[in-house]
């Protein structure tokens, strides 16, 4: 299996490139933010649950997220692979998910680092939650502590997969098809594509 996880700060283009790399790889698409949107777009018990994180710009809670992730991928089980976005983002979810992986007998295959300075970031969010209408992504106090939590919290994953000789680091500013070509540099040598269309 091509198991693939999308990292990077909140802004960084996880889920633009995510949905494109589905296609080319045929993958399936894991987001835990979009679980979450859904779960409260639906006013479902998890999603009033995960409402006041999500609002505050703070993790859902790490046992809650995990079981979510489980759930999802037992209920969408696919052989070539799956791409996780925005999970994990603790080092608590991490080992999760290396104990989750190891029981499919499939490891994670690689992380791709999505790296975007912080005003980028800040301003691409601010642009997107001006039509998307995600409160997350309006509100700039929120989305400043959005980052903070991911420097505090999620940004040690990097050593974290470091270690394991995982991590690859790309630039994540430039045209979305810059990024995906680069993206797709390092993924094809080892998908069962050799060549880049
Ligand atoms: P995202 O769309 O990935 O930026 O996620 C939006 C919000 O959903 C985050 O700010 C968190 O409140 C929550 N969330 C998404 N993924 C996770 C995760 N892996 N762990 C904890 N909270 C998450």
């Amino acid at each position: 299996m091509l198991n693939l996880i999308l990292f990077g700060p909140p802004g960084s283009g996880k889920g633009t490139q995510a949905t494109m790399l589905k296609e080319r790889y045929d993958l399936l698409h894991i987001s835990t933010g979009d679980i979450f949107r859904n779960e409260l777009k639906n006013h479902t018990a998890l999603g009033l649950e995960v409402q006041q994180y999500m609002e505050a710009g703070q993790l859902v809670p790490d046992d809650l997220t995990i079981r979510i992730l489980a759930d999802f991928t037992e209920k969408n089980s696919t052989s070539k692979g799956i791409i996780f976005d925005g999970f994990p983002r603790t080092i608590a979810q991490a080992d999760a998910l290396d104990a989750f992986l190891s029981s499919k007998n499939t490891p994670v295959s690689l992380v791709l680092a999505l790296q975007v300075n912080d005003n980028e970031l800040i301003k691409r969010i601010l642009l997107r939650g001006s039509f998307s209408g995600r409160s997350d992504d309006q509100d700039q106090s929120v989305v400043t502590k959005r980052l903070a939590v991911y420097n505090n919290q999620t940004a040690p994953l990097i050593d974290y997969y470091k270690k394991q000789n995982k991590l690859r680091a790309l630039n994540g500013e430039g045209s979305i098809e810059e990024i995906f070509s680069s993206l797709c540099n390092q993924i094809d040598p080892i998908s069962n594509r050799s060549v880049y269309q």
